[in-house]
């Protein structure tokens, strides 16, 4: 099984795909989904608390790089 499901471990499905830019190139982008509705509601509510998370530990880590610049400034 090559692309299994976080949270069921069935065989994820191709779902969107949709036309993206990385650099100069046209690359197409796939989604792949679970076969199972309500898996994948739950999986998109892993990879959304995840990402905030992710996002809040990338700030944290900004502000206390902001606080030890001050720091040195201020000296
Ligand atoms: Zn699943």
């Amino acid at each position: 099984m090559s692309n299994p499901c976080i949270e069921c471990g069935k065989q994820r499905v191709d779902g969107k795909t949709w036309k993206g830019k990385s650099g100069a190139s046209l690359v197409i982008y796939t989604q792949t989904i679970c076969p199972d509705p309500d898996c994948q509601k739950i999986v998109d509510k892993v990879i959304a608390e995840r990402k905030a998370k992710n996002d809040r530990l990338i700030r944290i880590k900004l502000e206390a790089k902001l606080a030890r610049e001050r720091l040195l400034a201020a000296s």
